[in-house]
């Protein structure tokens, strides 16, 4: 039997483990924290549940290939229930709000109300949020294995795809607020996407919810994880955790296995590293490795922008209706790493009511971070006393925004738990704090990179950041693209 070792538990390692497992191989993953799932977690504060992923998994609509991968690893199917979120989010400004609801009928009427004279672009909209109901992460084979006739299907599959790029293809979601004459409908598009994304991203994210496959599933991002695992064991897969990998063992043209930083070394007789790609080549593997596309996307970073996330976590005693799903409203001015915000958002998990003891709800927010706010953190980090005094700051600054703009919660919130993009870097190694791959900017539209390793016969490559822009489908995808080529090898 054929041993494959894969650096990193997180979805794309732990996919290519369970489609391997149930293909015959012989695999072990080697994971570095207590916990699978990598970006794809939570955790427990103070009898609250922190879920810190899925706010949409891609995939919940059933019949689609993707769907199928979902419930081939455990994610889905089985039982498994799904939360239907009911809207996207809603923004505030000047004492109106506007929703982008599931119910996308209803957000085009709001939005008509809020601004006649903005009608025909928002009917124009809502029409190509539509068409971007079709758009699929393909995981049937690597993009660079796939034949004309894969690709015609492909196209047939997203067809209207092809109109939304023709229209929005070449715009940012700045530009395409600019259509609007309205100061609210220009502010939520810009909400919820961090700046620089290509419009269509807009469109796609918010399609994938109207077109009811941008669920949650019951349990959230931990659980989710957990359920992959599991199904892994099930095939027969050992999962190593607390099993730091410190680097690939290489012999001439192929890698002998890896070796641990505890320094045990392990035979395979393929290795797939499915962790965070920088990481990967300034680690694990000399950078000389490093596929080409991959590193001119590293060197250019004005072009393949990343972002994190500086968030929060509180406790509010009570069950407060009016706080549901994602809200974003203007707030006085607070600096959050090296850029001054004027607008913040509360997300609650209401839908989720174990999450929170009886009776109380918890809220998180996250406020974006560039790469020039991920230096901020960095070099703040080296002073741990000063990192934990400034988190402590922001999340003070939040919360007092938090109530002016919900005065019913004085006296009914407080912080739980407060992280940075450097937490990202600490838990996952993570490039910048990112916890998605390269920005889809309107530079840099196709970011795709194959998961081969030239130079090295039997070494793949398994993360989100072989697709921009990254997220759960993507991780899954290219886990499974690794499972397929070892495969194909046997
Ligand atoms: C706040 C937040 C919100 C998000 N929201 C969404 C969403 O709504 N929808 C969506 O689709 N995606 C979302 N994502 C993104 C999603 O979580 C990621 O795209 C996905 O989990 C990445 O998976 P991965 O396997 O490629 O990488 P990772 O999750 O980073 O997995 C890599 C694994 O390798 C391990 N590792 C690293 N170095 C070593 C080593 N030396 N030895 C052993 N193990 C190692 C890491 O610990 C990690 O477990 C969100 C992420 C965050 C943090």
């Amino acid at each position: 039997m054929r041993k494959v070792v894969i650096v990193g538990g997180g979805i794309a390692g732990m996919t290519a483990g369970v489609l391997l497992q149930k293909a015959g191989f012989d695999t072990e993953i080697y994971e570095k924290n207590a916990l699978p799932g990598g970006q794809c977690t939570g955790w427990k504060r103070e009898g609250y549940f922190i879920d810190n992923c899925i706010h949409w998994l891609t995939g919940t609509r059933p019949e689609s290939a993707l769907h199928e991968l979902w419930k081939e690893i455990g994610a889905l199917g089985n039982g498994v229930e799904v939360h239907e979120k009911e809207m996207f989010f809603s923004s505030k400004l000047n004492g109106q709000t506007l929703t982008f609801w599931r119910d996308k009928e209803r957000t085009r009427k709001e939005m008509v109300e809020l601004s006649p004279e903005d009608e025909k672009e928002i009917n124009k909209l809502i029409e190509y949020v539509t068409m971007s109901e079709t758009m699929t992460v393909p995981v049937e084979k690597p993009f660079d294995a796939m034949n004309p006739i894969d690709f015609m299907k492909l196209g047939m599959s997203m067809k209207s795809m092809g109109k939304v790029m023709k229209e929005y293809g070449n715009m940012d979601i700045n530009e395409l607020a600019m259509r609007f004459k309205h100061p609210l409908i220009r502010r939520a598009i810009v909400d919820y996407m961090p700046s620089g994304y290509q419009a269509y991203a807009f469109l796609v994210s918010y399609g994938t919810v109207t077109g009811g496959n941008g669920d949650i599933p019951k349990g959230g991002s931990l659980a989710m994880s957990l359920r992959i695992a599991e199904k892994y064991k099930e095939y027969g897969g050992v999962l190593y955790t607390n099993a730091s990998v410190k680097n690939i063992l290489i012999n001439g043209k192929k890698a002998d296995g890896i070796m641990l930083e505890n320094g045990e070394q392990v035979e395979a007789d393929y290795v797939i590293c499915a962790c965070d790609t920088d990481y990967t080549f300034r680690k694990l593997l000399p950078d000389k490795y490093m596929p080409k596309g991959l590193k001119q996307m590293y060197a250019d970073r004005d072009k393949y922008p990343v972002s994190s996330g500086f968030q929060i976590a509180y406790a509010v005693d009570g069950v407060f209706g009016e706080l549901t799903g994602t809200r974003v409203f203007s707030c006085d001015e607070i600096n959050v790493g090296n850029q001054t915000v004027k607008s913040m958002s509360v997300q609650s998990y209401d839908y989720e009511p174990d999450f929170a003891p009886v009776g109380k709800m918890i809220l998180q927010t996250n406020f974006s971070q560039t790469e020039a706010d991920y230096k901020y953190w960095e070099s703040l980090y080296t002073d741990k006393a000063s990192y934990e005094k400034r988190k402590t700051e922001i999340a003070e600054q939040a919360i007092q925004r938090v109530i002016k703009e919900y005065p019913f919660l004085e006296g009914k919130i407080h912080v739980i738990d407060v992280w940075s993009p450097m937490t990202y870097t600490r838990y996952c190694n993570s490039y910048k704090g990112a916890y998605m791959s390269f920005v889809t900017t309107k530079q840099a539209k196709s970011i795709t990179v194959p998961g081969v390793v030239k130079g090295l016969d039997n070494v793949f490559l398994a993360s989100q950041w072989l697709m921009g822009p990254g997220g759960l489908p993507t991780a899954a995808a290219m886990g499974k693209f690794a499972a397929w080529r070892i495969m194909k090898r046997k």
